[in-house]
Formats: C-alpha cells, structure tokens, sequence
C-alpha cells in the first residue's frame, strides 16, 4: 500500500522489483499512475464513490474495496462502456461494523450469484479487513472466517474464489498462514506514515 507515500517511494520498489501497489484515495493514487511506468499493476483499496468509478477504471487494474450489489453494478456498466474486465474482490464486514463497509456474510451468500454473473467484472476472490486487535494473533480468528466464508461459498455455490486480500503491516505473517493470497502492507516496506490515511 503506498498511499500517503510519494511517487519516489513508489518507483524506488517498483526498480526493487515490485510490481503491485495499492492507494485508497482516487486522485492521489491517480496522480502517481499517470507519473510512474506503466508495466506497475495497481489495486483500488478503499471507499468508492459513484463518480469515481470511471476513474477508477482508466487507471486501476484490480479493485479490492466492491462492497454492496449496487455498487458492482455500477461498476460492470461502466467497464462494458470501456471495455475493461476488472478483476475486482468483494469486501466481506465479518464482524458486522457500522464504521466498515463490505457485505455481511449472509447477505454475500444470497447475492453472490448475480455478482459472478456480471458480464464485465472478473470476480477473484474476498477482501476483508478484520476489526482493530490488539496482537497479531489475536486476528487469526478473523482471518480464518474469511477462509471459510470462502470455502463455504465455493462448495455451496460452485464458483471460483481463489483470491483472500487480507493482511497489513501489522499482521500479514497470521494472514498468511491463514489462507491470504495477496497481503496489503504499507509502512513495513515504505516506513511509518506521517499523515493518518
Ligand atoms: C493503508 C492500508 C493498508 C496498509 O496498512 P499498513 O499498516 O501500512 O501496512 C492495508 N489495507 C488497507 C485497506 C489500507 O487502507
């Protein structure tokens, strides 16, 4: 995650050999995709507004942060416009807070059919952000919902989610060990941040 970071920062780890990054703000993030090379693949992680969406695509290559039937709609109609097929994961609010976004994990398994249908969007996986904890570990027990929401809607349904984006700074290695397949970590590689994102 590189968001707050400068594009210097960026394109230090891009010429390091990495080649994903991931920003949460539409126009920050934009700025630095018009800026850096474009063999970088970059992720949308955050709130997406409406009116952001088109932008989003032109320069986003995987959106994690689709959180609501609505929304995905939006999305495939706009991709269709632009003839892009996103690889989008879908925002899962396991522990049912207000303050996050994402789908409850009854309401996914009741909408998930329309959503792997959706002509212009190439659903991998989940997304989940567990609530604050205290240690590491103490996540675990989130991250291994995540998996088996996963695991459950795959059986019951019969589609593919190979993907789980989940994972930050402080608790990737747990994440990992739990099934995560792409980890989000922002300060472990570019270091503290100086402005809260
Ligand atoms: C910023 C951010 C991260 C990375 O956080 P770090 O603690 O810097 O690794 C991960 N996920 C989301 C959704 C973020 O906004």
């Amino acid at each position: 995650m590189s968001k707050t970071f400068p594009a210097d920062a960026v394109l230090e780890a891009w010429q390091a050999g990495q080649v994903d990054f991931g920003e949460s703000r539409q126009q920050e993030g934009s700025a630095k995709v018009a800026e850096l090379p474009e063999g970088i693949r970059w992720h949308f992680i955050g709130g997406l507004q409406r009116n952001k969406v088109r932008k989003v695509l032109q320069d986003f290559d995987v959106l994690h942060s689709v959180d609501s039937l609505k929304l995905a709609s939006h999305i495939d109609r706009i991709a269709g416009e632009l003839q892009l097929k996103p690889e989008v994961y879908l925002e899962v609010n396991l522990a049912g807070e207000a303050s996050k976004g994402g789908f409850g994990p009854e309401e996914l398994s009741g909408v998930l059919q329309q959503l792997v249908e959706m002509e212009n969007l190439s659903v991998n996986g989940l997304m989940a952000i567990p609530p604050a904890v205290g240690q590491a570990e103490d996540a675990r027990p989130w991250f291994r919902l995540a998996r088996e929401l996963r695991d459950r809607l795959e059986d019951g349904q019969g589609v593919s989610l190979p993907g789980l984006s989940m994972g930050m700074s402080g608790d990737f290695e747990v994440a990992i060990e739990e099934g995560a397949t792409i980890v989000r970590v922002g300060s472990s590689i570019f270091g503290d941040r100086e402005v809260s994102a």
